[in-house]
């Protein structure tokens, strides 16, 4: 779903010089998984996630996604992938439900759609009422239903854990899983190794621009338990 070889992206520090985001960075992501991106903050899961996607420019690498060479060819594949890399702007004064149609007329998506992710997410009861009551976690599952608007085959989330209290962090990790069991393959992001074990299949871990550890959690995270790859965890 997502083949990344050899990745590079320095950022221009103001006082001189370049800094190394990303310094040669691999990841694969196979169908069906729900794969996890584990590494401390400022390792460099954003930028991956965002020059995945075509928002910031790599200097070097090959990106992959669904078999289409990205960002050259993610044209090909608008539709088919869902992103949240960062916290989309909803119109406060608007229900949830309003902003969902509008994003589907904006998208040519039927508005049958509207009804469908309100429910994939659990916030059909709550659709009618204005965004600006939701709690984050609700507005978190809503940008998921926005992204779920094209039925995706691919869901890439960049921390959707971030700033959610313990029943946000839960309904969310059960939607992920939920939406696993229907097909879809899930990338998501996160600094908390706790979330990765009890949500993900497979993880990558990725610390200083570099991957140190990949494979299926329960092998991966046993070596990282064993202390080989130490990076913070909260
Ligand atoms: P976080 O969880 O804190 O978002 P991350 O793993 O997603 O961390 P990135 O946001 O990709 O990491 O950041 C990687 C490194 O690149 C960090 O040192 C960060 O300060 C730096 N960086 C990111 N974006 C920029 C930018 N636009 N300009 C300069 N440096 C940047």
């Amino acid at each position: 779903m997502i083949e990344i070889a050899g990745l590079r992206k320095g950022y221009r520090r103001l006082r001189g010089g370049t800094h190394r985001a990303l310094d040669g960075f691999d990841m694969l992501v196979e169908p069906g998984q729900v794969h996890g991106f584990l590494g401390p903050n400022g390792s460099g899961k954003t930028t991956t996630l965002r020059a995945l996607l075509g928002l910031v420019r790599a200097d070097a690498g090959e990106m992959r996604i669904l078999g289409h060479s990205s960002p050259s060819a993610l044209p090909q594949v608008i539709g088919r992938v869902g992103a949240i890399v960062e916290s989309p702007q909803f119109f406060g004064n608007f229900s949830g439900r309003r902003m969902l149609s509008l994003l589907a007329t904006a998208g040519g998506v039927p508005q049958t759609r509207v009804e469908e992710v309100l429910a994939q997410v659990g916030l059909r009861e709550r659709g009618k009422d204005i965004i600006k009551t939701y709690s984050l976690g609700m507005k978190q599952r809503l940008a998921v239903a926005s992204a779920l608007l094209k039925a995706p085959e691919l869901l890439i989330l960049d921390e959707p854990a971030n700033g959610l209290d313990p029943a946000g962090i839960r309904e969310m990790r059960e939607l992920v899983r939920a939406l696993a069991a229907q097909g879809v393959t899930v990338l998501i992001s996160s600094h908390i190794l706790g979330e990765i074990q009890l949500i993900c299949d497979s993880v990558t871990i990725i610390s200083r621009g570099r991957r140190v550890l990949a494979g299926p959690v329960s092998g991966v995270l046993d070596d990282f338990d064993r202390g080989d790859f130490r990076i913070r965890v909260s």
